[in-house]
C-alpha cells in the first residue's frame, strides 16, 4: 500500500471539490447498466454516450498541496523536512526528524511507478484492470544524490489521527550513474506520465491523487532543468526553500526565481442559434480526434481577449460573449513549459463562416449536439483506460520496453465512432461534455465579460 494513501487523503481531496460543472457521480447508474446489462454480448451493445463527472480535473486536487496539507498542526515544514532528509542521506538512522521521508525518483520526466496484479477473476466478477501507484522509496535507496537537488512536494498525516506524518520528495536521477531503481523483482519502472494519465481510473481517488502529485513533481523538476541560470545577470541559479524556489548565486544580484506556469486559453466555440459547437483538428492528433481551440496569451492581453483573438486567427470566427468554465494544471505539455495552466471557456460565436488557418489547424467544423454526444462514447474511454492500465502493468514487469506516447490518446473500438474527443483526463473533454449534456450555462451579468 502506498504511504500516501489512507483515509485522510480523501478528506484533503474533498477540499478542492469546487468545480462548478464537474460533479461527483459515483457509482454512475449509466455505468452500472453498461457493465451489468444482461443478455447482450459485449460487441453488440450500443455505444453508451454519457457525461463523466469528476470531483476535480486530472492533475488538480493534489492531496499534498491542499490547505490542510500546508497549514495543519501536523504538517512538516519545508525546512524541517530538508533537515531530516540531509541527515538521512548522510547515513543517520531512520529516526532522523519526527516524520517519515519518502522519495519519488524521476528519469527523463518519467516517475517511478509500480503496478501490482489485480485479484484473479472469479466466475462472478471479471478481473479489474491493474491500478498503478507511484513507487515511493526511502532516502536510503537514493544514495549519492546531493540533498539540494531534491524538491519538496509537501507532507501528509500527523494530524492526530494516529497516522505518522510523512514528507514527500521528488528527485531527478537521470544523471545518477550506476543507480538502479525498480526493474526485475521489484515490479516497478519509469513510466511516461501521459501513459499513467490515460491509465488512471478516474473513479479511483487514490490514483487521481497520485497522478496530481506526480504532475506537480514533474513540473518542479522540469522547471529546475529549464531555469539553471539567472535571467538578469546570467549567473548560476541555485535551489532554495527545499527546491521549491531558486535564487541567483551572484551576491550582487540574488534575484529570486519562482516556478513558472504558462497559461493557455482553451475554448469551446458555440453557435447558440443552430445548437452547434466548433471542433477542430491539428495534424498531430491521432485520426478521428477532434477537440477545442486553444492558444497562448500575449503580454498585455486579458483571457477574454486571448479567446477572441485565437478563435479569429485560427478559424476566422468572431466571438462575442466569453464565459469561464474551469481550469486545469497540465504538466504533460512540451518540455520547455514545465506546467501549463489550461483555462477553459465557452465562447459564443457572432459570425459562423469558417476560414481555417492551415498553418495552425488541419480542419475546423461545426458539429451538431447529437454528433458531439455520439463522439462522447463512454465505453471507448473505459476501454482506452483499461488497455493503458494493462500496458503500465507490462512496462512495470519489464515486459514492454518501448513506450510510445503517440498511441496514448488513441481510442479504439470494434465499431469506431466517426469521431471522438479527448478523454476525461483533459479539460477539453469536460468543456465539450458540459455543453453537450447540460447545455450552455446561464450568462452571469459580470463586467469581466465585456
Ligand atoms: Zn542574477
Amino acid at each position: 500500500m502506498c504511504a500516501v494513501g489512507g483515509p485522510t487523503w480523501h478528506r484533503h481531496v474533498s477540499l478542492h471539490s469546487q468545480l462548478p460543472l464537474i460533479r461527483t457521480q459515483q457509482p454512475s447508474p449509466a455505468r452500472q447498466s453498461a457493465t451489468n446489462q444482461p443478455g447482450l454480448p459485449p460487441a453488440r451493445r450500443a455505444p453508451l454516450a454519457m457525461s463523466i463527472h469528476l470531483r476535480a480535473h486530472a492533475f488538480a486536487a493534489n492531496p499534498l498541496r491542499g490547505l490542510a496539507g500546508t497549514r495543519s498542526s501536523g504538517a512538516v515544514s519545508p525546512s524541517a523536512a530538508a533537515e531530516a532528509l540531509r541527515a538521512l542521506l548522510d547515513g543517520a538512522d531512520a529516526a532522523a526528524g519526527h516524520h517519515l521521508s519518502r522519495v519519488l525518483p524521476f528519469r527523463r520526466g518519467r516517475p517511478l511507478a509500480r503496478s501490482p496484479d489485480p485479484p484473479a477473476p472469479s466466475s462472478s466478477s471479471p478481473a479489474p484492470p491493474p491500478a498503478w501507484r507511484l513507487a515511493w522509496l526511502p532516502p536510503s535507496r537514493v544514495p549519492g544524490v546531493p540533498s539540494d537537488v531534491f524538491v519538496f512536494l509537501g507532507s501528509h498525516g500527523g494530524e492526530g489521527g494516529g497516522e505518522e506524518a510523512a514528507a514527500y520528495w521528488a528527485v531527478d536521477v537521470s544523471e545518477v550513474e550506476g543507480a538502479r531503481f525498480g526493474g526485475a523483482g521489484e515490479e516497478s519502472a519509469f513510466v511516461d506520465l501521459r501513459t499513467l494519465m490515460v491509465a488512471a481510473d478516474w473513479r479511483d481517488k487514490d490514483a487521481m491523487g497520485e497522478l496530481a502529485v506526480a504532475g506537480h513533481a514533474r513540473a518542479l523538476l522540469e522547471w529546475h532543468n529549464t531555469a539553471k541560470f539567472c535571467g538578469a545577470c546570467g549567473a548560476k541559479a541555485v535551489p532554495t526553500e527545499a527546491g521549491t524556489r531558486k535564487q541567483c548565486s551572484n551576491e550582487s544580484c540574488k534575484k529570486r526565481i519562482y516556478p513558472r506556469v504558462d497559461p493557455v486559453v482553451i475554448m469551446l466555440v458555440i453557435d447558440k442559434q443552430n445548437d452547434r459547437a466548433l471542433l477542430s483538428r491539428q495534424s498531430r492528433f491521432v485520426p478521428r480526434m477532434w477537440s477545442c481551440l486553444a492558444g497562448f496569451i500575449e503580454p498585455g492581453e486579458s483571457l477574454e481577449e486571448a479567446v477572441r483573438r485565437e478563435t479569429w486567427e485560427e478559424t476566422g470566427i468572431e466571438v462575442g460573449q466569453v464565459i469561464y468554465h474551469s481550469s486545469q494544471p497540465w504538466p504533460v505539455g512540451p518540455n520547455t513549459m514545465p506546467c501549463q495552466l489550461m483555462v477553459g471557456f465557452f465562447a459564443y460565436a457572432k459570425s459562423l463562416d469558417i476560414h481555417v488557418d492551415k498553418k495552425e489547424l488541419e480542419d475546423a467544423q461545426w458539429h451538431s449536439r447529437e454528433d458531439v454526444k455520439k463522439a462522447l462514447t463512454f465505453a471507448e474511454y473505459e476501454k482506452a483506460q483499461r488497455s493503458s492500465a494493462l500496458k503500465v502493468n507490462q512496462i512495470c514487469k519489464g515486459a514492454e520496453r518501448g513506450q510510445s506516447t503517440s498511441s496514448d490518446l488513441r481510442v479504439e473500438s470494434e465499431e469506431p465512432a466517426p469521431m471522438f474527443v479527448p478523454g476525461p483526463y483533459a479539460i477539453a473533454h469536460h468543456l465539450i461534455s458540459s455543453w453537450a449534456f447540460e447545455g450552455a450555462p446561464k450568462v452571469p451579468s459580470s463586467f469581466s465579460n465585456l
